[in-house]
């Protein structure tokens, strides 16, 4: 086990499976104490005892992040079981796909909720923590689908992670005076339960227009997260970093058949 957090006490938001169980394993592995916040308790206890296992620390919060009261229970859970809050993580997001014709505004509503608002709810829980002991660590998991690029029918989502972006931005020149940063990592293809969730044949479709030919792990979104979290990164904020192998550089579907 390294130790660049050792000591640290983070908070990850949907970590009981994908990129969030991904970034619970290595802020863990780094000697974080993590708390996995999920909805469901099956999921989330599961890597809270897979940490254990391996000699870490983790806990688990039970939580949904689009509800304010649940937010706040995640900080004091996490004051509680760790007797700080160091790194907030707030990953927990989700992608149904629906058209603009025929969207019901409960599902535009829900991913707003869960993506955009719960980041208000989940930042505005652990802020005050963070203000008092002038330090702390807000990061985001954003998206390139929606800042860089899309899919017809994930409008709602590509809002939702465009003012994400914004909020990492806002947040962070509210924060910057405490030693607090606020910094996001934009996800490229990750392969994940949710993805694959959505199909194959799409998949494999992506696949064949990124640049370094293969689909990323949760793992890749967790270590460039780690920067963000890390000792050496208190000069950066405001920012968000892109980890996609590549994915929106090619300029036309065929632009990689002479590389
Ligand atoms: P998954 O669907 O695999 O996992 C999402 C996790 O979030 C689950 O553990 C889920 O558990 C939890 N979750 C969902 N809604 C809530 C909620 N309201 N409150 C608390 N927890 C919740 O998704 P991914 O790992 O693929 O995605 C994680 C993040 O990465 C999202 O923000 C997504 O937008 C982003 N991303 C993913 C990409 C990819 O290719 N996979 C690409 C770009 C960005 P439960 O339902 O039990 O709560």
């Amino acid at each position: 086990m390294a130790d660049s957090l050792q000591g640290k006490a983070a908070i990850v938001t949907g970590g009981g499976r994908g990129i969030g169980r991904g970034i619970a394993h290595v802020f863990a592995e780094e000697g974080a104490s993590v708390l996995v916040v999920n909805r469901s308790v099956d999921a989330g206890q599961t890597v809270v005892e897979e940490i254990t296992a391996k000699g870490g620390t983790a806990a688990l919060f039970q939580g949904d992040v689009k509800s304010k009261a649940d937010m706040e229970g995640m900080a004091a859970a996490c004051l509680e079981n760790f007797g700080a809050i160091d790194i907030l993580c707030m990953n927990a997001g989700i992608f149904p796909a629906a058209l603009i014709a025929d969207m019901s505004e409960e599902i535009w509503d829900e991913v707003l909720d869960t993506n955009l608002k719960g980041l208000f709810f989940g930042a505005q829980a652990c802020i005050p923590h963070m203000k008092e002991q002038k330090s702390g660590r807000i990061l985001v998991v954003s998206s390139i689908t929606g800042p860089n690029v899309g899919w017809p029918g994930l409008s709602h989502y590509m809002a939702s992670k465009g003012g994400a972006d914004a909020f990492i931005r806002g947040a962070s020149l509210e924060m910057a005076k405490y030693g607090v940063t606020v910094n996001g990592v934009a996800p490229g293809t990750i392969m994940t339960d949710g993805l694959r969730e959505l199909g194959g044949d799409a998949l494999e479709e992506v696949r064949q227009i990124i640049p370094m030919g293969y689909i990323g792990e949760p793992e890749d979104i967790a270590y460039a997260l780690l920067y963000f979290a890390s000792e050496q990164a208190r000069y950066v904020t405001g920012q968000i970093l892109i980890v996609d192998g590549g994915q929106i550089l090619p300029e036309s579907p065929t632009a990689l058949a002479d590389a």
